[in-house]
């Protein structure tokens, strides 16, 4: 495919800087490449993280961690051609049950209208076609990532509102589709497998987090962005314990554990009789 597809637009919305890579870098990579601008949007800079990465030498000292991230951000955007990158500007709320939660800026405890507002602002700025987040899962249950849900969710039926004002005037927008990142129940099985084997505890429970096999509308094969979204992930170095369980993975099943990208479609799609496997099926004639 060429670079034909200059008008259509992919919006992502993650939670956290390195979850666009992990997650969506196949189709990040992949669409940047095919010419459909990619833009993303993060609820928080990641403040709460943590440097995973004992070996990891921050390139000046002082830097906080949300100077880190935002540095290591750029590179991966930059590797993956992502055109456009806004923040909601809330606070990292860490995992469930840390004291991080009830900040005064997490995310995670947003007023709803007000974040909801922000995103609308930024949907009828950007107008994508395709909007990406996470499902009412938060994917594996952190707390901005089901918050990353729910004001996606409700700023996608928002913004074509004519009655939902923004601050700057600017015109209502109709996206076409809205996708969930999915992780098939199958595969967070192999992997606690894996982990079983290694004598490791399962990471977490497939039966909760995993998508089952129906409810997977879309599957994309991103093998020959495959390079590019390791690249983009090697990007987070701050954020990859060298010799932990996810490096350890993808040295062991890259191909299976990146290679692929799954999402259920739930809104704006036809009955779907076979698995879609473009997110933009309905725009792009092959
Ligand atoms: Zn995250």
């Amino acid at each position: 495919m060429n670079k034909m597809h200059t008008e259509l637009s992919l919006m992502v919305v993650h939670a956290h800087p390195d979850d666009e890579s992990i997650g969506t870098g196949g189709i990040l990579a992949k669409y940047s490449a095919e010419g459909i601008r990619t833009v993303l949007v993060y609820g928080t800079r990641g403040e709460v993280g943590e440097i995973l990465n004992s070996d990891f030498v921050p390139p000046s000292p002082g830097l906080k961690i949300e100077d880190i991230r935002a540095l290591e951000l750029e590179k991966a955007l930059k590797v993956l051609g992502v055109e456009s990158v806004h923040f909601l500007g809330y606070r990292d709320s860490g995992i469930v049950g840390s004291p991080e939660n009830h900040h005064p800026q997490a995310f995670a405890e947003a007023n709803m209208r007000e974040a909801t507002g922000k995103l609308v602002d930024i949907i009828r700025r950007e107008r994508p076609h395709v909007i990406v987040t996470y499902n009412e899962r938060g994917f594996y249950g952190h707390p901005d990532h089901i918050m990353a849900n729910r004001v996606t969710l409700q700023a996608f039926s928002t913004a074509d509102d004519p009655e939902f004002k923004c601050k700057n005037g600017l015109k209502p927008w109709h996206p076409n589709k809205l996708y969930y990142i999915a992780a098939p129940i199958t595969r967070l099985r192999m992997i606690n497998r894996w982990a079983l084997e290694r004598g490791e505890k399962p990471h977490f429970d497939p039966e909760v987090l995993g998508t089952p096999e129906d409810e997977i509308t879309t599957i994309i094969d991103v093998r020959e962005y495959l390079p590019q979204k390791l690249e983009a992930i090697n990007c987070h170095q701050s954020q990859i314990d060298p010799n932990g369980f996810f490096r350890n993975l993808l040295n062991k099943y890259r191909d299976e554990a990146l290679g692929y990208e799954y999402f259920s479609c739930v809104k704006g799609c036809n009955t779907i009789d076979h698995k879609e496997t473009e997110l933009f099926e309905r725009f792009i004639a092959k």
